[in-house]
């Protein structure tokens, strides 16, 4: 055949593949349209899995009635113009590429108007065919009906799944969208039955209620965003809900993921927050969560694909780990605290209508009147940081301290526990008279690279503030005079040169003050690998007693696990 530009039409059909496969993605494409029309309330139903119609009603701001043929062409769009920054774009659409596929395989009506409700239009496309639009009263907001998908690409056709299979791919979509935006009120329906709906009054804890049900919702633990725990990077921030360890699913599709305010998909940061779980969860369990993150807009790239919700970022380990510290900060902050034991979880399982919101045990301030259900060995969490006084049983493996507490039993790491006593000990003694440095006898000299210079020069006040006191020595060199007093004879040139990569790699600008403590302590701690005494155990758990955040390292490690004596008997069947 020579060659020819295709006609219109059929050009149209095959770009339409790009954009929608298959039902749900027709939902994704018109929910996306009634969020970036400003809606607060968006409605979908389905027929046959989407295969007979869907239906999606917004109270948005509706489109002119003389732009609604428009809207309908390939790259039409109200959201950029050629005057806008790509980089920065707020609108979930941009490309003007949904009307126009969705229109080229099925059949299309929708009414629209303005707000206040009044004179609007109706109109209708058929399979790529002309915009008929006629004037009719309608109700504010825009509702569009697609029937009959992929009736003129039977190849297409061919490829969906059972009626079943779409549904649960379009219930997938609206319930991320719903948990993404708690200030938007979502429902869905399935062959005239309602599957789940929200209150779109922008509580996280209800929104995760509407979807999943409150006996769900109960056993979240909040995510929050990184306070001088999480130093380093800027902007960025990690919130939402996770759940408690007892809380799992057969499979990763209840982990939902947004960056600035748009749906991701992306299998290693579900990986990270999964990894987060790490000793929580059983094996092929998976957790539920709801997180957004917020990135500083240069490191993440949206621009990748109109259908796809995949993401780069240019930092990719920054963001994993954070994610990951993030939750298990949250988990292991949210541990349970043994004396608090929880009526039978009888009365309060099962979904609760989101109208007699239920008392959430898991949050301060509210009576615990439901109880909750006891996951797996991990008992329900509370938001209670402070330990109870134990008792040293013994070490295991010269690294684990083992020690029973009022209501179970206890393995610490002795590591991570002591970085948390000396971060939080040398913290508050920093800066008060006579808590300088330790002059060495004789000053240590030191190699420098040239990042550590920069580091030096930057934050030259802050380390000294710490206890070190370091001149320059000639070209790459400086000598160190005086180290922290927390660390252990001889290390402190080591440890300077630890602090000074830590300071070197911190991308953002963060806390500085929090890296130069949690380095220091970091270095100072005990080992794993060191046997110890009982009456040094005991000395550690005492310290570790008295620190604000007991549950973990500077870092977000846990620095124990727990066992419950409930869980214990349950699983040697005493119960
Ligand atoms: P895009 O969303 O990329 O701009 P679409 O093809 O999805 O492209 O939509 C084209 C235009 O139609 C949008 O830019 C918007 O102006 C208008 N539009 C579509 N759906 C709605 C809606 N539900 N409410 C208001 N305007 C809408
Ligand atoms: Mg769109």
């Amino acid at each position: 055949m020579p060659i020819k530009v295709l006609p219109a039409g059929l050009a149209a059909r095959i770009a339409a593949g790009e954009v929608i496969e298959r039902p749900a993605s027709v939902v994704k494409e018109l929910v996306e349209n009634s969020l970036d029309a400003g809606a607060t309330r968006i409605s979908v139903e389905v027929i046959d899995g989407g295969r007979e119609s869907i239906r999606v009603v917004d109270n948005g701001h509706g489109i002119p009635a003389n732009e609604v043929p428009t809207a309908f062409e390939r790259f039409a769009t109200s959201k950029i113009d050629e005057k806008s920054d790509l980089t920065g774009i707020a609108t979930l659409g941009f490309r003007g590429e949904a009307l126009p596929s969705i229109a080229s395989v099925s059949r299309v009506e929708l009414t629209t108007a303005g707000q206040p409700a009044g004179q609007g239009v109706r109109a209708a496309v058929e399979f790529g065919g002309p915009v008929r639009v006629e004037p009719a009263g309608v109700p504010a907001g825009t509702a569009f009906t697609v029937r009959d998908l992929f009736r003129n690409t039977p190849a297409r056709l061919k490829f969906l799944g059972s009626a079943a299979t779409e549904l649960a791919r379009v219930h997938q979509v609206v319930a991320t969208y719903a948990l993404m935006r708690p200030d938007v009120a979502f429902s869905l329906a399935a062959d005239g039955q309602a599957r789940f709906s929200t209150p779109g009054r922008g509580d996280m804890l209800e929104t995760v209620a509407g979807v999943y049900g409150w006996h769900v919702a109960r056993l979240m633990v909040r995510v929050d965003p990184p306070g001088v725990s999480s130093p380093g990077h800027g902007e960025f921030a990690v919130s939402g809900l996770t759940g408690a360890p007892g809380l799992t699913r057969g499979n990763r599709a209840h982990i939902t993921l947004s960056v600035n305010g748009r749906w991701i998909e992306s299998r290693r940061l579900a990986f990270a927050v999964e990894q987060a779980y790490h000793g929580f969860l059983a094996e092929r369990r998976f957790p539920v969560a709801v997180l957004r993150l917020t990135v500083p807009y240069g490191d993440v790239d949206v621009n990748v694909h109109p259908a796809k919700t995949e993401v780069r970022f240019l930092r990719e380990q920054v963001v994993f780990a954070e994610v990951q510290k993030a939750v298990r900060t949250a988990l292991v902050e949210s541990a349970p605290v043994p004396h608090v034991q929880r009526p039978s979880p009888a009365a309060g399982s099962g979904p609760i209508p989101a109208t007699s919101m239920p008392d959430n045990p898991l949050w301060p301030g509210q009576p615990d009147s439901l109880g909750v259900p006891t996951p797996g060995s991990i008992a329900a969490p509370t938001p209670r940081r402070s330990l109870p006084v134990l008792r040293v049983i013994g070490q295991a493996h010269d690294t684990y301290i083992l020690a029973e507490g009022p209501g179970g039993v206890y393995l610490i790491d002795q590591h991570a526990a002591h970085e948390r006593v000396l971060f939080e000990e040398v913290r508050d003694r920093l800066g008060k008279p006579g808590e300088g440095g330790q002059r060495l006898l004789a000053p240590e000299p030191v190699q420098l690279l040239p990042q550590h210079e920069r580091v030096l020069r930057d934050h030259g006040a802050l380390l000294s503030e710490a206890g070190f006191e370091v001149e320059p020595f000639g070209a790459r060199m400086a000598l160190v005079r005086a180290v922290p007093r927390v660390l252990p004879g001889g290390s402190g040139a080591e440890a300077l040169v630890r602090l000074l990569d830590s300071l070197a790699d911190g991308a953002g600008t963060g806390v500085w003050r929090e890296r130069v403590l949690a380095t220091l302590a970091c270095h100072a701690a005990v080992r794993a690998g060191r046997r110890m005494t009982p009456a040094e155990s005991q000395e550690l758990l005492r310290r570790l007693e008295a620190t604000e955040q007991p549950h973990t390292c500077p870092h977000g490690r846990p620095t124990m696990i727990y066992l419950s004596v409930s869980a214990l008997e349950r699983d040697f069947s005493r119960r």
